[in-house]
């Protein structure tokens, strides 16, 4: 049985009063027993305070990226040691805002996702094709070769402490959300290409969908057999629709 994740990416979005705000109006409206794991990823020089806001509550903390080195000279770069020190226990990792904005390679992508496993951060693995991809009917072939990657560097069995996001660039920040079946079909054949390597870890690995999720669309996108939960950009900034977001995993 995998326990689906609600992560809001906050983005580089907030102040210090706005992220007390959210973070009171999420413990407030918190239900005991919620079937989802809560995650919010703040910009890094929040991770510390906001850590702090939510120690020994259900919101757990994740970083919105991870250098792929250990340590030394990489001025403006925060290692994997740095946000294990400050609280962490996931990152995410290839965010396609990375990606195609910062030029990340998939190459890079796998180095972050063995850098932060080397620490004993959960990685959020980003993959996703961009609109023409998609209309040259790519798809399959792109998020494969993200997926390789990172399965021939680490192996299938880094699968077991990790998390896969599944996030169509065309559907990120736009409003326009992949259908639920589209979204199946990626999740589906990811979970197949995992499971040519290892059916078990296969079956046992959380498939995120991001891109325009809100509370109108979560439930049916979480009613999907291979949709584990969801990433979640712009509504995870307003609590009342990231705690909808949340409930429509149902409860325990
Ligand atoms: C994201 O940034 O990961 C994302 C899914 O953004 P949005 O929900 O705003 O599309």
């Amino acid at each position: 049985m995998r326990r689906p994740i609600v992560a809001g990416n906050w983005k580089m979005h907030g102040t210090r009063a706005d992220n007390a705000r959210l973070v009171e109006e999420l413990l407030a409206g918190l239900p005991d027993g919620a079937a989802a794991e809560c995650l919010v990823c703040p910009p890094f020089v929040y991770l510390q305070e906001v850590g702090r806001l939510v120690r020994d509550t259900p919101i757990q903390l994740a970083a919105q990226d991870v250098c792929a080195e250990a340590q030394g000279a990489f001025t403006g770069e925060v290692s994997a040691a740095m946000l294990k020190d400050v609280g962490c226990g996931f990152v995410i990792v290839g965010h396609s805002e990375r990606r195609w904005i910062y030029h990340e390679s998939d190459q890079l992508v796998a180095r972050k996702f063995a850098a932060a496993q080397a620490k004993s951060l959960v990685p959020i693995l980003c993959v996703g094709e961009q609109l023409a991809e998609r209309e040259a009917g790519r798809t399959e072939e792109v998020v494969g070769r993200q997926l390789d990657v990172v399965l021939e560097l680490c192996g299938v069995a880094a699968l077991r402490a990790a998390v896969i996001a599944y996030e169509p660039v065309w559907a990120i920040g736009t409003g326009r959300s992949a259908t639920p079946e589209q979204a199946q079909v990626v999740h589906a054949f990811i979970r197949e290409r995992i499971g040519m390597r290892d059916a078990k870890v296969a079956d046992a690995t959380r498939v995120l969908y991001g891109g325009s999720v809100k509370a109108g669309n979560a439930a049916e996108l979480f009613a999907r057999p291979d949709v584990d939960g969801g990433l979640i950009g712009g509504a995870s900034l307003n609590a009342e629709e990231f705690l909808a977001i949340l409930a429509a995993c149902g409860s325990r």
